[in-house]
C-alpha cells in the first residue's frame, strides 16, 4: 500500500492476507482516477445527466423561522435513486471498470445500497452480487425487487444474526475468492482503507456543491453544516470541503435510538470504543464481552455498528461535533418537515432535522446553516405511520 489509509489513530487495512492484493489494486486504481481527467469527466457528466446533479440547496422557509436564521436543506433526497448513495455506487462502478471487473458485488442492509449498485451495474453492464442477511430479505421485499429487475442476484445470508454485519462477512469472503474479475462496491465511508477515502472523495461533490452555491448567494461561509451519520458517508460527503474552514461547525448527528442509556441505539462515536470491525480501526459499539453490539435505529440506514475512521478522528480533534437524535425525535421531526415542506424526509435525514429543530438558540439572524437532507423518505412510509400511529 502506498498509504496507510489513517486518520490519527484510526483506519488502517486489517484484513487477511488473500485480500492485501485486491486492496492494493484498489488503492492504485483510485490514486490514478484521482489525476485522470477522462475518468473525472466521465464520473461528472454521471452524475449530472443519469443522476441529475447539481441538487438543489433549498431555502426552507419553516426551518428559518424556527432557527431564527437562513437555514438551507441540501435536497439530496432529489437524485435518482432516491439518495446519496448513487455518487458512490456511479463513482465505484467506474472504477471498477477502469479495473477491468466484469463483476459487482455489495453487501446491503436495508437494501438501499445493494438496489444502488444494482442500478449502476445495470447501467454499466456489469453483472450484480447482492450479499444480504435472511431477515433482511424477508423483510425489504420491494428493494429486493427493485434490485431483481435491474438484473442483480440476491444472495440471503443465513449466517449469524442473518443481518447487514454477516452480510458484510459473506461479501468479504466471495471477495477474497473471486479478486481477480470481481469489485466489492463498499456502501459507506468505513472498511478498510482505502474505502473511507474512495467514499469520501465520491461523496464530498455535496459539499462542493453545498459550499460553491452558500458562497454565490451569500458571499461567506455557512455558519453550520449538519448531516445524519450511519456509517457516515453523506456526512463526510458533506464535510469534506470544509475541513479546513474552522469558522463552518460541522456536527454530526448518530441515531440515539430508544436513548443513550437504554442501550438500544446507534451512537457509535457518542458511546462506542476503539475496537476493529471490517477491516478497520474505528470506534464500535460493543458489549462488556468486548462482542460487536447490534445497533438499534428507527432507521434501518442508521444501524451500523461501527462509524468510519475519519469521523472518529473529526471528533477526536474536535473538528466535527456529534450529536443524536432518538428515534421520537426523527419521528417527530419527518412528520413535521411532511407537514410544514410538503417535503417526505427519509428517517435517516429526518435525524439531522430533529437536532437542527433544537438548536433554536444558537444562531444570529445572519448565520446561514445547511442540513444534508440525505434521502426521501418513500421507502419509510409504512414503518413510519405505524410507529406514529403507536405513539398516538
Ligand atoms: C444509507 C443512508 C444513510 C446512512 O449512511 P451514511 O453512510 O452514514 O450516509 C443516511 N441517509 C440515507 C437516506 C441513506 O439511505
Amino acid at each position: 500500500m502506498i498509504h496507510d489509509g489513517r486518520f490519527g489513530r484510526f483506519g488502517g487495512f486489517y484484513v487477511a492476507e488473500p485480500l492485501l492484493p485486491a486492496l492494493e489494486a484498489l488503492e492504485q486504481a483510485w490514486l490514478d482516477a484521482r489525476e485522470d481527467s477522462d475518468f473525472q469527466a466521465t464520473f461528472r457528466a454521471l452524475l449530472s445527466d443519469y443522476a441529475g446533479r447539481p441538487t438543489p440547496l433549498y431555502r426552507s422557509p419553516a426551518l428559518s423561522e424556527t432557527l431564527g436564521c437562513t437555514v438551507y436543506l441540501k435536497r439530496e433526497d432529489l437524485l435518482h435513486g432516491g439518495a446519496h448513495k448513487t455518487n458512490n455506487t456511479l463513482g465505484q462502478g467506474l472504477l471498477a471498470r477502469k479495473m477491468g471487473c466484469r463483476r459487482l458485488i455489495a453487501e446491503t442492509g436495508a437494501g438501499q445500497h445493494g438496489v444502488a449498485t444494482a442500478m449502476v451495474g445495470a447501467l454499466l453492464g456489469l453483472e450484480v452480487r447482492v450479499f444480504m442477511g435472511a431477515l433482511d430479505v424477508a423483510r425489504q421485499a420491494p428493494n429486493v425487487q427493485r434490485m431483481q429487475l435491474f438484473g442483480a442476484e440476491v444472495v440471503p445470508v443465513e449466517a449469524g444474526a442473518r443481518s447487514l454485519k454477516d452480510a458484510i462477512n459473506e461479501a468479504m469472503r466471495y471477495w477474497t475468492e473471486h479478486i481477480r474479475d470481481t469489485f466489492y462496491v463498499f456502501g459507506t465511508a468505513a472498511g478498510p482503507h482505502p474505502y473511507p477515502s474512495i467514499v469520501r472523495d465520491f461523496q464530498r461533490v455535496i459539499g462542493e456543491e453545498i459550499r460553491r452555491e452558500v458562497l454565490a448567494r451569500h458571499g461567506r461561509l455557512p455558519t453550520a453544516v449538519l448531516a445524519c451519520v450511519g456509517g457516515g458517508s453523506n456526512a463526510i460527503g458533506a464535510f469534506a470541503p470544509f475541513l479546513d474552514d474552522a469558522e463552518v461547525a460541522l456536527i454530526g448527528v448518530e441515531p440515539g435510538g430508544e436513548g443513550l442509556d437504554s442501550g438500544k441505539h446507534g451512537a457509535t462515536l457518542s458511546r462506542g470504543e476503539l475496537g476493529c470491525v471490517h477491516g478497520s480501526l474505528s470506534l464500535l459499539l460493543q458489549d462488556s464481552h468486548g462482542q460487536v453490539q447490534e445497533a438499534h435505529s428507527i432507521s434501518a440506514g442508521l444501524d451500523y455498528p461501527g462509524v468510519g475512521p475519519e469521523h472518529a478522528h473529526l471528533r477526536q480533534t474536535g473538528r466535527a461535533i456529534y450529536d443524536s437524535a432518538t428515534d421520537d425525535e426523527a419521528l417527530r421531526a419527518f412528520a413535521w418537515l411532511c407537514r410544514s415542506e410538503g417535503i417526505l424526509p427519509a428517517l435517516e435525514s429526518s435525524h439531522a432535522v430533529a437536532a437542527a429543530l433544537r438548536l433554536t438558540e444558537r444562531f444570529d439572524s445572519d448565520d446561514v446553516v445547511v442540513i444534508n437532507l440525505s434521502g426521501r423518505g418513500d421507502k419509510d412510509l409504512a414503518h413510519a405511520m405505524s410507529a406514529l400511529e403507536a405513539r398516538r
